[in-house]
């Protein structure tokens, strides 16, 4: 039966349909409640689930809307705190669109109605809906949305607000009589976090996220706590106007900006659905540009005498439109927080959730960097979390949802021994935040972590020494033994060492052991022998990359050997100065920090390591398998010194790095960004804006031919092949 029938029919809906209606209802209008006063308890996506259930009841039983519905009107039942306030004009919501179809559906039905020639597009800002009144340009009154009918008078409060002017201004236009203008109160994403970390400090429970702490902070009772609050505020709309009026929306927002009341430079007037679409796509990918938090686009229509003729329904007027972004945050619950022990022995805290999916990917473990993070955070083992993941970063987890607490959470304890060796943990120096396992040499974790990057792309780059053939490695199960004491047995591996080996396969972010989706089981490899027992191909290429290995360029030896500090950059610098590792374990502190790119923490950094015993055993090691450890042709010439290349493009005969590498075993220095002291500029295929830097500065800019000449010919011959002057 079609809803019109049964509208027609005035059929009464099932009870069991009656029932989840009226229960959906009451759910509904709780969290409202929750939500408006800055404490909700599930999340934006999870609220919107149950409203889009109650929809779909809705439509299918008209006989179930009655005014009372959340689906009819707007906010939430308002709290005794405050005293109440009538609004001089209501305040609606807006109607919500997910996906373009909707808003293009939206568009065609406004336009086929009326003669629409522009929308204005705005920013949803996640914060809270406020109402102003200006009498005679004083600020008179401030008040929530509350039901839309009547708010709570936060006046105060909201006098505390920078942005917030007690007086417009009259110098550019005369100011009406009376002026109900609405906007959204929200914290700016930096002014959140140090508001957090004050509330921490001072043993207060900090907010899940700016939209919380915003309202959180309006509500406060005492305006001198509002006052240390960082809010801001953007003006979107005008109610009730005397002495003014306007033709189009962006034309009150002129005149509102005129007057001294903050109105944002994002909103944009444009001419098609097209236009909307490309500024709901931009600010998709752009979503944090504006440092505060967005939830989606609102789309206008611009012209005000349209606007009167589209109408409202009795909860949003039908001439906006919001488009909502797929959430970042969603709520789970933390079930155990962990630590795990990274390269350098730091020991890191994250938490293991619920897995939940969340901005297209399922997340289950989040770093929480160390003990005072989590302390900061106030989080509870047990806690329903809010968790945010926003675009690729990686996921944070915000805060605690404290209203959700049952009493059986407990805190975090961050363990005295380390989780993989058992050795005690302690801080290198006594002011470091981090604790550490001090067992560098052996603990299986921090030399499986080693091996790691010994294998990276910036050190020796071995592809078939991964994650797993890492851990394999270090951490064989029973009966096979480690064939490695540490990183300098790597280069006298053998094929019969490595075949008994089986190992868990482990998370590189967290090291927690990864799940046989069939069994439960954590998954267990034979990562180096087939079923038969015999060698896998990764073998022999594992044994060819490791001989590839060592004739790499010195600076990667020097990255591959975990000094901390020491990254590929000053790795460079280091190898192109000194030529050969002997060199740099015999300079004291002063003669390295000399170095261009070398400063004193990392200077003091080598020194230190080469004072332990078992990394120049290492270094030993390694030579004895014949790991170059010289820059080639070392005391040679050096056509290419002093000479500072930028590479742009790319070249047909020369990967980034083996471009990097040829030059610098020159004696010449490759640089990111284009400046005067450039001497020249490679540009291969696609070049981009170094290109036109490097012509604007006059600087030499050689192609691949001129290149080859720079290389095999040295600079005077480059210059005459300049492409540029
Ligand atoms: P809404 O937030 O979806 O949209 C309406 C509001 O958007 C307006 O009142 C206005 O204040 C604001 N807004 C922001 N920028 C604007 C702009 N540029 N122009 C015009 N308005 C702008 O609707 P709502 O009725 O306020 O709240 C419903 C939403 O709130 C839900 O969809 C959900 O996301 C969230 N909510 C969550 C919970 C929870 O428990 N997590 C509970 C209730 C509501």
């Amino acid at each position: 039966m079609s809803s019109a029938q049964e509208r027609a029919d005035g059929e009464t809906a099932p009870a069991e349909v009656r029932e989840r209606h009226a229960e959906l209802c009451q759910e509904i209008d709780d969290h409202s409640y929750r939500y408006y006063m800055g404490r909700p308890i599930i999340s934006d996506a999870e609220y919107d689930e149950l409203m889009a259930e109650l929809e779909r009841i809705e439509e299918r039983h008209p006989s179930l809307v009655t005014q009372d519905s959340p689906t009819q009107k707007v906010g939430a039942e308002i709290s005794v705190e405050f005293a109440t306030v009538e609004h001089l004009e209501r305040m609606q919501s807006l109607d919500n669109s997910f996906d373009i179809e909707e808003l293009t559906a939206w568009a065609r039905r406004a336009e086929n109605e009326t003669e629409i020639d522009a929308y204005l597009c705005e920013l949803k800002i996640d914060g809270l809906a406020v109402d102003l009144v200006y009498e005679n340009g004083r600020l008179t009154r401030a008040a929530t949305r509350g039901d839309g009918r009547v708010g709570e008078d936060i006046t105060l409060n909201v006098r505390t607000i920078d942005s917030v002017p007690e007086q417009l201004d009259h110098s550019v236009r005369a100011v009406p009589e009376l002026l109900e203008v609405r906007g959204e109160v929200y914290l700016p994403w930096d002014a959140f976090e140090e508001m957090n970390t004050r509330l921490a400090d001072e043993g207060k429970q900090p907010f899940a996220n700016p939209r919380n702490g915003a309202a959180g902070s309006l509500r406060q009772k005492d305006p001198r706590i509002a006052a240390t609050r960082p809010l801001a505020m953007l003006v979107h709309g005008v109610g009730a106007c005397e002495g003014a009026s306007f033709t189009h929306q962006s034309h009150a927002y002129e005149s509102l900006r005129d007057w001294g009341l903050p109105v944002s430079d994002l909103y944009r007037v444009v001419r098609t659905i097209d236009e909307v679409r490309g500024y709901v796509d931009y600010y998709h990918e752009h979503r944090h540009d504006p440092g505060y938090e967005i939830d989606g686009v609102v789309v206008k229509v611009d012209d005000i005498s349209i606007q009167r003729r589209l109408g409202s329904t009795s909860r949003a007027p039908r001439w906006a439109i919001a488009y909502k972004y797929p959430p970042q945050e969603v709520t789970t619950t933390l079930v155990d927080i962990r630590v795990n022990v990274g390269r350098t022995g730091r020991v890191t805290p994250y938490g293991v959730m619920e897995p939940v999916r969340v901005a297209g990917s399922e997340v289950e473990f989040a770093t929480l960097h160390n003990a005072n993070e989590v302390r900061r955070k106030g989080v509870l083992i047990g806690d329903a979390v809010v968790v945010r993941k926003a675009g690729d970063v990686i996921p944070e987890i915000l805060g605690p949802v404290p209203d959700r607490r049952d009493g059986g959470e407990r805190e975090f304890v961050m363990p005295t021994h380390c989780p993989e060796c058992g050795t005690e943990l302690g801080r290198q120096r006594e002011a470091d935040v981090d604790l550490r396992c001090p067992n560098s040499r052996s603990c299986p974790a921090q030399l499986r972590e080693r091996l790691f990057h010994v294998a990276s792309r910036k050190a020796f780059d071995i592809e078939a020494l991964g994650y797993v053939a890492a851990t394999a490695l270090t951490q064989p199960l029973e009966p096979a033994k480690p064939p490695l004491r540490d990183e300098g047995d790597l280069f006298h591996l053998t094929v019969d060492q490595l075949l008994p080996i089986k190992s868990l396969v482990l998370d590189p972010d967290t090291s927690e052991p990864k799940t046989d989706p069939d069994t439960g089981e954590p998954k267990v490899v034979s990562f180096f022998a087939n079923q038969q027992g015999e060698p896998k191909k990764t073998v022999w290429t594992l044994f060819e990359q490791l001989e590839e290995a060592k004739n790499k360029p010195l600076w990667r030896v020097l990255v591959a050997l975990s000094i901390r500090h020491v990254g590929p950059a000053v790795a460079e610098d280091l190898a192109r100065h000194f030529r050969s590792l002997d060199h740099i374990a015999e300079a004291d502190e002063e003669e390295l920090a000399s170095v261009d790119g070398v400063g004193p923490t990392v200077a003091r950094s080598i020194v230190e390591w080469f004072q332990v015993d078992w990394h120049r055993e290492i270094v030993r090691k390694w030579r004895e398998a014949g790991v170059r450890m010289a820059e080639e042709g070392a005391g040679g010439p050096r056509p290419l010194e002093g000479v500072t290349v930028v590479v742009t493009g790319s070249l047909t005969e020369y990967s980034r790095d083996s471009a990097k590498e040829e030059i610098a075993e020159r004696g010449g220095r490759v640089t990111g960004s284009v400046s005067k002291k450039t001497s020249f500029v490679v540009a291969g295929d696609n070049p981009g804006s170094k290109y036109d830097k490097a012509a604007e500065l006059g600087v030499p800019i050689l192609d691949e031919a001129g290149f080859g000449v720079l290389l095999g010919q040295g600079p005077d011959a480059a210059i005459e092949r300049r492409v540029n002057g």
